[in-house]
């Protein structure tokens, strides 16, 4: 029997990004059935206030899974982010982005030989993405940071636990708490209280400006990094550059009843509806689902197909590669296909 998921498919290349995944997903005869449910910008214009229908809420929510495209924030002042709000109604905490050296997608370290292999759990409810923000007077805004200890400690634990469960070493705690001593003290506090309990991985604590000069020099340094979530935003983005850019870099955001899988990027609205977006950070976050659900052998397959259709040369036209001519969004996918 064929198990359920809820897919958004997003706004601007987000639709052409998910028909070219659940395409490849289709030729590797993957045991999912799809509802596609009412999310998106176009909603959110309708008059739903978080930009998806009550009936979808609904689906969401008995499915458990939900594999969405990019959606756009409406610009102005009192309107909530789509995506900043999905992941607060389901308390989807742990926002995890793996970042791995793709053969064939060439970057300052693949061809310096050196390999890229790192993971970041960003902290993804709390902090200044509450916007508890006010004008204090007309030349003075005001914006508040809540941290706290049993929101920390759930992103943390994730986090040890990930990196456990996927043969890591290492869990590094990226913090400014030099500087914000009692918020990031807290979650620095938090992470230092809960590594005892994992004694087997290394854990160390590293000053986030300090982390980003590292990362961008020496990033085998590295290979779980948990943040707070307005350090982890920027410093995932980072870490999507050393691989290739942000069409390379997946998205997964953990909750413990509705997880969320989607790609960094977002709708970029100056290449859509041309057919030539690149569906890789998806297609790697819906390989991810697959593993999370238990799909770990179409996972394997799609990824191979994926890995060795990027080693042979093909790629859509958002790769740094310019010796060889560019593939639309249709004709990757149907070569990642060719290579299943
Ligand atoms: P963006 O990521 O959409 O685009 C940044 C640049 O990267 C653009 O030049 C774009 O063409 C390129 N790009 C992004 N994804 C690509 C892909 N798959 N293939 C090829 N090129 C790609 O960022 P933005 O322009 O700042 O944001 C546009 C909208 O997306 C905004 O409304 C923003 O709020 C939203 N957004 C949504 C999410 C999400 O749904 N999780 C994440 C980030 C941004």
């Amino acid at each position: 029997m064929k198990t359920k998921i809820a897919v958004a498919k997003g706004d601007g290349i987000g639709p052409e990004i998910m028909d070219a995944v659940i395409k490849v997903f289709e030729a590797a005869d993957v045991q999912l059935e799809y509802d596609f449910v009412e999310m998106g910008k176009s909603y959110f214009d309708a008059g739903h206030s978080t930009g998806m229908t009550a009936k979808a809420k609904e689906t969401i929510e008995d499915l458990g899974i939900l594999f969405k495209g990019p959606m756009e924030t409406p610009k102005g002042k009192g309107v909530k982010s789509i995506n900043v709000t999905a992941r607060k109604v389901w308390n989807t905490y742990a926002n995890q982005r793996d970042f791995r050296t793709l053969n064939g997608v060439e970057t300052v370290f693949s061809k310096a030989g050196i390999p890229i292999n790192l993971t970041i759990v960003r902290e993804n409810i709390e902090d200044t993405y509450g916007g508890i923000e006010h004008m204090m007077t007309n030349d003075v805004a005001v914006g508040r940071r809540i941290i706290t200890r049993a929101g920390s400690a759930q992103v943390i634990r994730y986090a040890f636990e990930m990196a456990r469960r996927k043969g890591y070493k290492k869990v590094a705690c990226g913090h400014k708490a030099n500087i914000m001593k009692l918020t990031d003290g807290l979650f620095l506090e938090t992470f230092q209280e809960i590594a005892k309990e994992y004694p087997d991985l290394e854990a160390s604590d590293i000053i986030v400006d300090d982390l980003c000069m590292k990362l961008v020099g020496r990033p085998q340094l590295f290979e779980v990094i948990v943040l707070p979530n307005l350090q982890g935003d920027i410093v995932s983005d980072l870490c999507a550059g050393l691989v290739g850019g942000l069409g390379f870099a997946p998205s997964a955001n953990i909750g413990d009843n509705i997880s969320i899988f989607e790609a960094v990027h977002g709708t970029a609205p100056d290449i859509a509806g041309r057919n030539i977006a690149n569906p890789t950070a998806l297609l790697l976050s819906g390989i991810s689902m697959l593993r999370y659900m238990g799909f770990t052998a179409n996972a394997a397959s799609i990824e191979n197909a994926l890995l060795y259709t990027l080693e042979q040369g093909i790629h859509t036209g958002d790769f740094g590669d310019r010796a060889t001519p560019a593939s639309n969004t249709t004709e990757f996918a149907e070569a990642i296909i060719a290579n299943l």
